[in-house]
């Protein structure tokens, strides 16, 4: 049984996710206007994670038995000053999600909501995956600076994800 509030709460998270994945979209965008197929794969990748991360939360209110509602959301950044801005632009964008997971956490746990609290864990977990992707690809921009050569090389690392569902 979900209270109004938790249930807002979960419902503002499913389009925040969707929001998510327009954000990664435009930074993919923008990417592949610098010609950075590779970086821009990352980016495609990764808003198709939001997209399942967002279709988690829709699930989950449904099989709960209650209705998802959706909603519009303002224009994402589409302008960045280079690809690192982007990643880091990113990286402020994942610490944002995790500080909204942890609040719809301790809402979960105050209303002691165990099914949603079980059905969070899952999205704790894979924010600390997230910021740390993130992170790494950052400090690898910062060792290798202007190398132009290395920045080719990341970018070809980058071009071989592929989005695979979780479990
Ligand atoms: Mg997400």
């Amino acid at each position: 049984m979900l209270s109004e509030t938790l249930h807002n709460a979960l419902n503002d998270q499913m389009n925040f996710e969707f929001y998510s994945a327009h954000t990664y979209l435009a930074m993919a965008a923008y990417c592949t206007s610098e010609n950075y197929d590779g970086f821009a794969n990352f980016f495609l990748v990764q808003a198709e994670e939001e997209r399942f991360h967002a279709m988690k939360f829709y699930n989950f209110i449904n099989d709960l038995g209650y209705r998802a509602t959706i909603q519009g959301f303002e224009s994402p950044e589409n302008n960045f000053s280079s690809v690192l801005e982007a990643f880091k632009a990113a990286l402020l964008h994942e610490k944002e999600v995790t500080r909204r997971i942890y609040e719809l956490s301790d809402i979960a746990l105050d209303e002691r909501e165990h099914a949603t609290m079980a059905f969070l864990k899952w999205f704790i977990d894979e924010q600390v995956e997230e910021e740390s992707t993130l992170d790494t690809i950052i400090h690898k921009f910062k060792r290798i600076e202007n190398d132009s050569n290395a920045i080719f090389m990341l970018d070809a690392e980058l071009a071989t994800r592929t989005f695979t569902a979780p479990e």
